[in-house]
């Protein structure tokens, strides 16, 4: 299998591409055709463990890798989670179900990815780059910094920058970030929202200047944001586990189709579950759940996708993005893979801040995707909810998903099973979540809260969590976005 660019750009393999990042053309590698698996196929999978299935599914991609290598890479990649399941699929009542994909070291379904990226990059690294060095710089707004450090800690030949919004992540996340180990390691606050940060970071790969200075050092630049394929394809892995999941509790029949509800961002997590639907899962809609940044809700119900409009924080920080970068995957998709096309829209974006679907791309669009937006009010609102009505606490991101779920199930009347996609711990947005359930805060910074809401609900927080105040914060640097550019040299 060959990758080939959303802009139009030739094939290279797996590793090259994971290597990469981001394609030279500035487009995002994509399959050069999707894998397709029958019903018998996909069921033939049932008793596989999540390890097992994943390396199935790389298999199906990654043709360059041996499925002996896949084997190993994903049976380490996922020894570090905490539930032997790695993505535990529960009933949550009323043809509802959880899929909850925080189990991994850092809370966030970003570990699922991130566990096995450095695995991927290594031995992507010994196929096509022999004794060069890897540079990779990340842009987050919370949760990929710190997943990205922690599944790259002191990995032998990578290098990592992390530059996060100052003030625009949760205290628990800065700490989780600020704290971490590994001689490989930097991280920077930055002054400015996500996309400041994301935009430099892309600018950044696209010098030619930098590209240079660093190649005098043997090193080369690759990415651990979700435009990297190595992101991408092990998030195509769990929509297929929720499926098999569902099929052995007897929720649904073999070849039934399925929703999907899915808090998103940057598109990343979503657009995996469109890969699998496009690999031959049997799913009917998929639901991009937004938060008061509803740019996403605006585009799919429009056909215009315009970033110029206000940006505000939320209580889902990682949702907090205007240009969504994996959506640059999807567009391709809608204009029948003509990159020419989706070099049009992308030029609008970047002169004039949007840009508008054709009618045939539109209606494609719509067929796959249903979306809706919750502020931090119905946020809140549906954290209480869940509790009352469904027993579960589930952190900001998720409460947007369901409550987008519930109104969809609502409006349209569509009763196939729907597995929302549950990308984070409550104890990873602890304030809002306690301040949902009790209508109060309790006093002291954000730690204790941490143990309020572990009696408040009787479930004992993550130990890394617990353990963050007494750690020593090693990273402290505050930069400008033009600093960025200079901080990839310390
Ligand atoms: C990253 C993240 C999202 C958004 O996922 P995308 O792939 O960027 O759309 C949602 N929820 C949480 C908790 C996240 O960390």
């Amino acid at each position: 299998m060959q990758f080939i660019t959303t802009r139009g750009g030739a094939g290279i393999s797996g590793a090259e591409a994971i290597v990469r990042g981001i394609a030279p053309d500035g487009g995002l590698y994509v399959p050069e055709s999707f894998p397709r698996l029958s019903i018998s196929e996909i069921t033939g999978m049932a008793r596989d463990s999540y390890a097992g299935l994943a390396a199935h599914i790389l298999s199906l991609f990654l043709t360059d890798f041996s499925r002996a290598e896949l084997d190993e890479l994903c049976a380490r990649a996922y020894a570090r989670f905490d539930d032997p399941q790695i993505a535990p699929v529960k009933p949550i009542g009323g043809g509802f179900s959880l899929i909850e994909l925080f189990h991994g070291p850092t809370q966030a379904f970003k570990d699922v990815a991130l566990q096995i990226l450095p695995h991927l990059l290594s031995a992507s690294r010994r196929k096509v780059l022999e004794a060069r060095r890897i540079l990779i710089l990340t842009a987050t707004s919370g949760d990929t910094g710190k997943a990205a450090l922690c599944g790259f800690q002191d990995v032998a030949g990578v290098d990592v920058r992390v530059f996060y919004p100052d003030g625009g992540v949760s205290e628990v996340q800065e700490a989780q970030m600020t704290t971490q180990p590994g001689e490989n390691l930097k991280v920077f606050a930055v002054k400015g929202n996500f996309d400041d940060a994301q935009t430099e970071v892309k600018r950044i790969f696209l010098s030619k200047e930098i590209a240079h200075k660093l190649d005098e050092r043997g090193t080369v630049l690759s990415s651990a944001n979700s435009i990297n394929l190595g992101r991408l394809l092990p998030q195509v892995v769990y929509y297929f586990y929720a499926y098999l999941k569902l099929l052995s509790a007897g929720a649904i029949e073999p070849g039934d189709e399925i929703n999907f509800a899915v808090p998103t961002g940057n598109f990343g997590n979503i657009l995996a579950a469109y890969y699998a639907k496009r690999m031959g899962l049997p799913v009917h809609k998929l639901i991009c759940a937004s938060n008061k940044n509803h740019v996403l809700y605006d585009f799919i119900n429009s056909g215009e996708y315009n970033k110029n409009r206000e940006f505000f924080l939320t209580q889902s920080p990682s949702m907090d993005i205007l240009v969504s970068s994996n959506l640059e995957r999807l567009l391709f998709e809608l204009a029948g893979r003509d990159g020419a096309r989706v070099r049009e829209w992308m030029a609008a974006l970047n002169e004039g801040g949007r840009y508008a679907l054709e009618e045939d791309a539109h209606s494609r669009l719509r067929a796959a995707f249903s979306s809706g937006w919750a502020d931090d009010e119905e946020t809140g609102y549906a954290i209480r909810r869940a509790r009352a009505e469904r027993g579960i606490v589930v952190d900001p991101h998720t409460a947007v998903a369901l409550a987008v779920a519930e109104a969809y199930r609502e409006r349209e009347g569509d009763r196939r099973e729907t597995v929302v996609v549950s990308t984070a711990s409550p104890f990873k947005f602890p304030s809002f979540v306690y301040a949902s359930l009790t209508g109060e805060l309790p006093p002291g910074d954000e730690f204790a809260v941490v143990s309020a809401l572990s009696a408040l609900i009787g479930i004992s927080a993550p130990a890394s969590i617990l353990a963050l105040p007494s750690l020593p914060v090693l990273h402290r640097d505050v930069i400008e976005v033009g600093q960025m550019k200079d901080a990839i040299f310390y």
